[in-house]
């Protein structure tokens, strides 16, 4: 299979794909960004040209996501990894008394339950460990501590490939979630969230970039006398993500894809291709003789779709075979093993209907 510019059907967890007609447009753009005659990449970032570029972006997330006008959107640095810690710097108490719940729903939660520790009394209220983390436990009468400061979920769970369908039942208390890998796949009211995050590599651009976005009201003042002024929500808000030099060419990127999804028709329509699309490969999955889905049906995720044969050596055979078609990057997490299909925003129907296609004569080959 031979594609435009010898690229493959990446299926990378992330840093993944990205709308080919943004690559292109960043490449046109590479040498001379609309007559400033560099690049965004040289650019000062206090420059009017540069104030436009995240303004814009900004504007247009705000538009795609439907993000009200009391929600700051940050763009930060230091990944995921980073919110496991400024999220209970922030919203916990600052004396170390503070209480959070987490739902614990497969590595990734489990790492920022973790890191919490440091900051307060952190409490496990569900977990699908016992499962391999291969469901989303009933969360609509969880026992919610009466003083929890918030609730937090990893949304959609990259490695396990489980997606919170219906929300957690937090009796009110606010609720967080990382929604790194299911960021723009489908619409969100944010509402029902006092913060978001999601580090952007997985479905919106390249990797370095994070998109907080938090209600004002939790954006607090009396943190720790120890929380560098970096760590801090508000040095970021009160400066609109400009306190210190961001990560200026990832947002420029970010930017063109949130253009690409409005002339996609938004999120909406991103939805109903993204079902259509992962349809495609669970029907299959769901009739094969070979390859089993690894999750509950309930809990299945539009994104990251993991399988197994139930044989590993077959399960190296698949991904080494598959590569050699053009269809790479299908291996599971090392946690896991087996293999992943990531098929996120960018990832093209034709490139899920070449990986079935392949899967329908490997399954032929080695019956
Ligand atoms: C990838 C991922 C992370 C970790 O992201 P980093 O940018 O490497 O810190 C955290 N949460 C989720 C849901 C992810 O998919």
């Amino acid at each position: 299979m031979t594609r435009e510019c010898g690229r493959v059907y990446n299926f990378s967890a992330g840093p993944a794909v990205l709308p080919e007609e943004v690559l292109k447009i960043a490449a046109d753009e590479m040498m001379n960004y609309q007559n400033s005659g560099m690049s965004v990449m040289e650019m000062s970032h206090r420059s009017k040209t540069y104030d436009n570029i995240i303004k814009t972006a900004e504007k247009d997330l705000r538009e795609l996501m439907n993000i009200p006008d009391n929600y700051k959107v940050l763009f930060l640095q230091g990944g995921a990894h980073l919110q496991f810690s400024m999220v209970p710097i922030n919203l916990l108490k600052a004396d170390g008394t503070g209480v959070a719940d987490y739902i614990v729903t497969g590595q990734w939660a489990k790492k920022a339950y973790s890191e919490a520790q440091k900051y307060g009394k952190i409490n496990k209220i569900a977990t699908s460990e016992d499962k391999t983390f291969s469901y989303i436990p009933d969360c609509s009468n969880l026992p919610i501590s009466e003083d929890a400061e918030y609730i937090y979920i990893c949304e959609n769970n990259t490695i396990y490939g489980t997606k919170f369908h219906t929300l957690p039942n937090t009796k009110g208390k606010t609720l967080v979630a990382d929604m790194s890998s299911c960021f723009l796949s489908e619409p969100v009211d944010v509402t029902k969230y006092g913060l978001i995050y999601a580090g952007v590599q997985k479905n919106v651009g390249p990797a370095g970039v994070q998109i907080v976005i938090i209600r004002e009201d939790l954006i607090r003042e009396d943190l720790p006398a120890w929380c560098p002024t970096m760590l801090k929500y508000k040095t970021h808000a009160d400066n609109d993500s400009l306190y210190n030099t961001p990560p200026a060419y990832g947002i420029y990127v970010c930017g063109l894809v949130f253009k690409w999804l409005k002339k996609m028709g938004g999120l909406e329509k991103m939805k109903e291709i993204n079902v259509k699309k992962a349809k495609i490969l669970y029907d299959f999955l769901d009739n094969s003789k070979l390859f089993k889905g690894t999750v509950e049906k309930e809990s299945r995720s539009l994104m990251n779709v993991p399988f197994v044969t139930g044989d590993e050596a077959l399960d190296k055979k698949f991904i080494e075979e598959a590569a050699k078609e053009g269809l790479v990057q299908l291996k599971g997490h090392r946690t896991v093993g087996g293999m992943r299909a990531s098929i996120y925003n960018a990832m093209p129907i034709e490139g899920v209907e070449a990986l079935v296609e392949f899967m329908k004569k490997f399954e032929k080959e080695n019956a």
